[in-house]
């Protein structure tokens, strides 16, 4: 389970676009000070938690370390555990798998930023022309319009490619190229995130009653 998330959560280099690429998270409250989120093996920490709005409405997922973050700085609470603890200096925490925000977030219908990462998730990390599923570092972004045409860098111009399908490509529109698009690129909505959060976390039973209803 740990390792089906990993390459996920790695840092990855993000488009220079101007938006600042964000963490699938809610933002942090600026005038709390940083809480330190007790220590454990990595491969715990960073595995995902569902977060909950306060009205338990699905609304994001992160990871454990983020998770534990936002319930020692009081704006979370665990909805579910997963049997395993973590201890800081002077407490064990159990690790959550759901969290609530103690407090309704407003989520404004367009709340992801435009980033390599969040394009890879909307397709899948897979290509988006030959279907295949691969690795994050085997896949590059495709300008559906090429750039050298006046294609921009948005949502609906940009798709997951495998470096194959981008070379034959070249400079071309799909069409000239004799390729065609799996799907129609779209922008990041809150129906795709809680495609992927389903994805994310359709082996884990705490998070069905929350996902599937
Ligand atoms: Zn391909």
């Amino acid at each position: 389970m740990e390792k089906r998330h990993s390459s996920g959560l790695r840092p990855r280099p993000t488009l220079g676009l101007g938006g600042v690429a964000r963490d699938a998270e809610p933002a942090q409250h600026p005038a709390l000070p940083p809480v330190q989120a007790p220590a454990a093996r990595p491969s715990v920490m960073q595995a995902p938690v569902l977060v909950l709005n306060a009205t338990f409405e699905p609304i994001n997922v992160t990871a454990v370390r983020r998770a534990l973050v936002l319930m020692l700085k009081g704006v979370a609470q665990a909805e579910e555990t997963n049997h395993t603890e973590v201890h800081s200096t002077s407490k064990a925490v159990q690790v959550p798998s759901v969290i609530r925000l103690l407090s309704y977030r407003h989520i404004p219908q367009q709340s992801r930023a435009l980033s390599r990462k969040n394009i890879l998730l909307r397709d899948r990390n897979t290509c988006q022309f030959c279907g295949e599923a691969l690795p994050a570092s085997e896949l590059t972004l495709d300008h559906v319009m090429p750039r050298s045409r006046g294609g921009r860098s948005s949502w609906e111009n940009l798709v997951a490619s495998c470096y194959s399908c981008n070379n034959r490509k070249g400079d071309r529109t799909p069409e000239e190229a004799g390729l065609k698009l799996r799907r129609r690129p779209r922008p990041f909505t809150l129906h795709t995130s809680r495609q992927l959060m389903r994805l994310i976390g359709h082996r884990d039973e705490k998070w069905r009653k929350y996902l599937f209803y």
